[in-house]
């Protein structure tokens, strides 16, 4: 090759260089535009609301499983209390007053699209901002401490607890869901051996609904995780109480499971508040993930008949 050939090809080498760099930076551009901006104030905003409308605002799923309650409740008692329920949610609604005292930790569950680009601040902050906001102008009791043993209460029941997502898409969904003291402490997880199969997840989950008794203010929603690891399968537990009643598990087996697990911890006699009869339980909600061949993770997270959850898509 000769020494101009040389400088030729050097020269063309260079000019693809820059040609690739430059194509680069238009794909970097068209991302950073595409992307779409949410600001800081409008997460503040909206989490605050959510956390009010989720503490008055009880959902039309579980009035309506009250109502239905009542059709197969047997005990006077155990009627009268599904009836106070009613009317308690509908008092709620109506004054925009808490459904009951204890308006519970703010946990928080996001789905943060790939394409969403937060603006004036960060999300954690803002999700703690309109915690804080919304706890405060709903005059919700605030019932967080800030270190678990030195007790000293934040006062604005902040921080939140926060699950995140990352999904495909531009949208910011925003998943409020307050959980009371008593029901939470009726939780549990275990780590089943494989052999336990289904029927060791069941007897797990109808036991640990009888251990917690009155304590957790039923009829309670039952919130059942399987398979992940310790921490996930927590987790899973506390996702399933987000579904609304009367949804069914979208694999055969696991609705079954469900049915099978609804019927007889209906059959354990606690009843409204604990006061005996059938409605102990208005749903039991099932999440799973696959898990180790040697493990079999099991949790259960219940929750009170102040079931709350309310969900925002920015
Ligand atoms: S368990 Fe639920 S209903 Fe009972 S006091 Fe706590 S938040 Fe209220």
């Amino acid at each position: 090759m000769s020494f101009g050939e040389f400088g030729v090809l050097q020269c063309l080498d260079s000019s693809i260089r820059k040609i690739r760099y430059s194509i680069r930076e238009i794909r970097l551009k068209k991302e950073v535009t595409l992307a779409k901006e949410i600001p800081y104030q409008k997460i503040v905003d909206t989490v605050a609301q959510l956390s009010i409308d989720a503490n008055c605002l009880i959902g039309d799923d579980i009035i309506n499983a009250f109502k239905n309650g009542l059709k197969i409740e047997e005990s006077p008692t155990g009627k009268d209390i599904l009836n106070q329920l009613i009317e308690n949610a509908e008092i709620a609604k109506k004054e925009m007053i808490p459904a009951c005292q204890d308006t519970g930790f703010a946990v928080v569950f996001l789905e943060v699209g790939s394409g969403v680009k937060i603006t004036g601040g960060e999300l954690f902050d803002a999700i703690n901002a309109g915690v804080s906001k919304g706890y405060k102008e709903g005059f919700l009791r605030k019932s967080i401490v800030s270190d678990p043993l030195r007790r000293k209460n934040t006062g604005d029941n902040t921080p939140a607890v926060i699950h995140t997502e990352i999904v495909p898409g531009d949208n910011l969904r925003i998943t409020v869901a307050p959980k009371g003291g008593g029901s939470e402490n009726m939780s549990e997880v275990k780590m089943l051996t494989p052999a336990a199969g289904a029927e060791g997840i069941k007897n797990f989950v109808v036991d640990r609904v009888l251990r917690s008794k009155a304590n957790p203010c039923p009829p309670v929603l039952v919130g059942v995780g399987i398979g992940g690891t310790f921490e996930k399968v927590a987790y899973l537990a506390k996702k399933a109480l987000l579904r609304d009643i009367g949804s069914v598990h979208a694999d055969p087996f696991y609705a079954e499971m469900e049915k099978d697990l609804l019927e007889r911890i209906n059959k354990t006699g606690i009843g409204p508040q604990g006061f005996g009869g059938r409605v102990t339980a208005l749903a039991v909600f099932i999440e799973t993930y696959p898990c180790h061949i040697a493990s079999l993770p099991a949790a259960v997270n219940i929750n009170c008949h102040a079931a709350r959850h309310k969900s925002a898509v920015l």
